[in-house]
């Protein structure tokens, strides 16, 4: 079996978007700057950003976090938002979600300047990935494709098999898998809750995809013998025999899924670690496109 070591992609990205944003500078052109929106205290979006923060600092570029209360009112944050496109001081804008209830999402997210969109959650480029033209990728299916690319996983004419439909990764990643291009052009399925006999559909493929949001939910009877496995999901589950009294998991069973596939991505040091620096990578993309 081989692991697909997420970290070491994510470091070599990251040595190259140095080097380029180094290249800008050296240009006389200002650092690439990224403005972050957050509306409330939800803790796993505070987490998030602070390792955005990180990383953008990391790399050279600039980032700015635009944080709110929970009680801001919709006509507030799209002024907000507003601010952010007209500033030609930043070049990429993500908003986190969840917003709070009382904003409409979809009203925040039209209101994204697609040229700003590095999240890629505008109704224009999630349009522009459907007809397989360029845009900004949404950063965890990007990962994914990156890591399919780097590990030369071959899935032309391959059954693809993606578990979950969300919006920012079960479908795009299914819309990357079928696009006519390299380490794509894949046969793809895609499994929801509804989808009857899910464990028969899972090993019938060649590479499958997970990303449930379901703690070691896929397990050995899942899959085909030497299949190649993703697992996107990332959880914190108790684990008493751990000193932390916690273990971080993903949505595939680690243990024994592993000892029957081809090629699997951990959790942690997979798919998670990639996703940062694709959002980086999507950032530098908006100044080098302008
Ligand atoms: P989500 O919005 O909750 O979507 C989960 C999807 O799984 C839904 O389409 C749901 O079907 C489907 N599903 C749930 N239970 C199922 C079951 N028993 N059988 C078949 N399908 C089932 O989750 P998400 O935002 O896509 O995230 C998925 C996981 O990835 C989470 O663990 C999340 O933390 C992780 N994640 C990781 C990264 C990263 O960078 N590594 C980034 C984002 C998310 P329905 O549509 O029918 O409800």
């Amino acid at each position: 079996m081989i692991p697909i070591d997420g970290k070491l992609l994510a470091q070599e990205m990251k040595q190259e978007i140095t080097a380029t944003v180094a290249s800008l500078l050296d240009k006389g052109k200002n650092a690439p700057h990224l403005a972050v929106v957050i509306a409330g205290d939800d803790g796993a979006s505070l987490t998030y950003v602070e390792s955005i923060k990180k990383n953008t600092k990391e790399v050279g570029m600039l980032c700015s976090a635009y944080q709110f209360s929970a009680s801001i009112s919709e006509k507030e944050l799209l002024e907000a938002i507003d601010f952010i496109n007209n500033d030609d001081e930043i070049d990429g804008c993500i908003v986190q979600l969840p917003l709070p209830k009382h904003i409409d999402k979809q009203k925040v997210v039209q209101k994204i300047n697609p040229k700003k969109d590095v999240d890629c959650f505008h109704p224009e480029n999630m349009g522009k990935l459907v007809l397989g033209e360029e845009c900004f990728l949404p950063a965890t299916p990007h990962a994914v494709m990156e890591l399919l690319k780097r590990y030369e996983i071959e899935t032309i004419g391959k059954n693809c098999v993606v578990v979950g439909r969300s919006n920012i990764v079960g479908k795009p990643l299914a819309l990357l898998l079928v696009q006519n291009s390299p380490y794509a052009d894949a046969t793809v399925t895609i499994c929801h809750s509804k989808t009857q006999n899910l464990k028969e559909v899972c090993a019938q493929a060649d590479v499958l995809l997970v990303a449930i949001g379901k703690p070691e939910f896929i397990t050995a009877d899942y899959v085909k013998k030497d299949a190649v496995v993703i697992d996107v999901g990332i959880h914190r589950i108790e684990d008493k025999t751990s000193e932390k009294g916690y273990k971080i998991c993903g949505d595939v069973k680690f243990d024994e899924v592993s000892k029957k596939c081809k090629a699997i991505t951990p959790v942690p040091g997979g798919v998670g670690s990639v996703t940062m620096t694709c959002l980086l990578k999507n950032t530098l993309k908006a100044v080098i496109s302008d």
